[in-house]
């Protein structure tokens, strides 16, 4: 049967790529989302070549065209929430709310950028010197470079692509190949209802040893900002740097939930469950490390069994479904992997781990709980990525700071405690960008900073008003009488 390719979007124009690839349902491998282009090297450079040529064009738009344009954008994609939040849910295999809620955050994020746009004061400054007035002002990069992972497929685009435009910036996007179809989506969105000058605004789609290597190669491209992995992500710093580019890198995490004696039970294994299995653990802040206090630990690990056991996993768009497929074989392979080697270094697979059958052929794994582990083992210092979350054991709070913070990553971390002097010492002393207390580990704001420390990320914070320190180039200008 004859399918539509979704094409590319290059200079205004769409345009095929030299390949295409199907997108498969996680759900159903037998359902294909769609057939969409996959682009080289040489498509990535025409695509940079438009950007550049479109810089001009894009900079005269005033700040209030600008903030139209993400208006528009953003309306359309929350009119359009359901049908594409089913998309994202069919591609990726979250479940269909979990989908919703990712393109409503996606459609706010464009409309809080449209009002950014018209927010990009400047400053004076006092002089020192008599007569010379100090002035300093923020300019766009220029043409920027953004590539996403799989996990978020509308939301992380969403939260680099705005703020890139809002500030005057033109895009070249490379979304994940795994996952083309919300990125076609929002592409086609911005292009239409955005209304911009043709190469403002460029999508392709393609593997990233092609497409997203020559992105960060180029010479035009002066920033590029990446979330992904951390092997990736390095690499990509190491090149950007090389060449004097400017780059933003949002890793991996091994991040640490608290529980501490004091705990409401209830609320700590509410806030483990969705922060450790929702999503099916595909969440870069995801919690993956449970350090619990001993005085809780068996209560805790009861219910948390109990809570397990009543979890739904199944088609991510079935209504019902708590918990929906992993998200590629690939993916799927390597949370296998690590539930092995937990088992293989010690640890006791207390709940779940196990490979389920559905009525489709799907990635289908029921969440992981693994205790018996302690903060050494490899299931506690490298990010799976998937529905696994192990359980270290602890004396008391500084052991359970101590074992938090005792990690290469530094995303996001909690704590369930209703003493208030822990809660102040940790939001203090935790080594991690985002510190959560009675809330899970996983979810943030759009309009505040996200972002981490150590091995997690690079650069500048995204979202909100930070995100202006990556996407502008400040000035300082002196001026006097002449
Ligand atoms: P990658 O880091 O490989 O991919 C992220 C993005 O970078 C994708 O768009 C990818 O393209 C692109 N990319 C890959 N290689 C290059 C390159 N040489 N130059 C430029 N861009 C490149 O992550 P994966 O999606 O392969 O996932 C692997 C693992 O990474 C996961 O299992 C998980 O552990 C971790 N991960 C972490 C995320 C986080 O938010 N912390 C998000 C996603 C993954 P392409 O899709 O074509 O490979």
């Amino acid at each position: 049967m004859h399918q539509t390719i979704h094409k590319n979007l290059i200079g205004g124009e769409w345009v095929e790529g030299p390949s295409a690839a199907e997108n498969i349902n996680p759900s159903d491998l037998s359902d294909v989302v769609g057939l969409y282009a996959r682009g080289d090297a040489c498509q990535t450079e025409q695509a940079i070549e438009a950007a550049q040529a479109a810089r001009p064009v894009w900079a005269v738009w005033t700040a209030e065209h600008r903030a139209d344009a993400l208006d528009r954008i953003g309306t359309e994609l929350l009119a359009r929430a359901e049908e594409l939040g089913d998309l994202l849910s069919r591609e990726e295999g979250k479940t269909r709310p979990e989908g919703i809620g990712e393109v409503i955050r996606a459609g706010r994020i464009f409309k809080f950028f449209a009002g950014e746009s018209l927010r990009l004061n400047g400053e004076l400054i006092p002089p020192i010197r008599q007569g010379v007035e100090v002035e300093v002002s923020r300019e766009p990069e220029g043409v920027v470079g953004i590539i996403t992972p799989w996990n978020f497929p509308i939301a992380i685009p969403a939260w680099k692509i705005a703020p890139a435009l809002a500030y005057g910036n033109t895009v070249v996007f490379k979304p994940a190949d795994l996952v083309p179809g919300s990125a076609w989506a929002l592409a086609e969105i911005i292009h239409r209802a955005g209304q911009l000058p043709a190469g403002a605004f460029n999508l392709v789609m393609g593997p990233g040893s092609q497409v997203g290597h020559s992105l960060v190669n180029a010479r035009q491209v002066r920033a590029v900002s990446f979330t992904g992995s951390a092997d990736t992500g390095a690499r990509i710093g190491l090149s950007c740097m090389q060449r004097g580019a400017k780059v933003q890198l949002e890793m991996g995490g091994k991040n640490p939930l608290v529980i501490l004696d004091d705990a409401h039970l209830d609320t700590a294994v509410s806030v483990a469950i969705q922060g450790s299995f929702y999503s099916t653990g595909q969440r870069c802040t995801g919690s993956s490390r449970l350090i619990v206090q001993s005085g809780i630990y068996p209560r805790f690990i009861a219910a948390m069994k109990e809570r397990m056991a009543a979890l739904r996993i199944d088609d991510a768009r079935q209504p019902g479904t708590d918990i929906g497929p992993v998200a590629s074989s690939a993916q799927f392979e390597q949370d296998l992997m690590y539930i092995h080697l937990a088992y293989e270094e010690g640890g006791q697979i207390a709940a779940g781990g196990e490979v389920l059958q559905r009525a489709t052929r799907g990635f289908y794994l029921s969440p992981a709980l693994i205790t018996e582990t302690d903060n050494t083992m490899r299931i506690n210092r490298e990010e799976v990525f998937g529905p696994v979350a192990s359980v270290i054991r602890v004396r008391d709070y500084d052991e359970a700071l101590h074992v938090a913070n005792d990690t290469a990553f530094g995303l996001s971390s909690g704590i369930c405690t209703t003493s208030l002097r822990h809660a102040t010492d940790f939001k203090r002393r935790s080594a991690a960008g985002m510190v959560m207390v009675n809330v899970p580990t996983a979810g943030v704001d759009y309009h505040a900073p996200f972002g981490g420390r150590k091995g997690s990320s690079h650069g500048a914070r995204e979202q909100g008003s930070y995100a202006r320190e990556f996407y502008t180039a400040v000035k300082t200008c002196y001026t006097a009488a002449g």
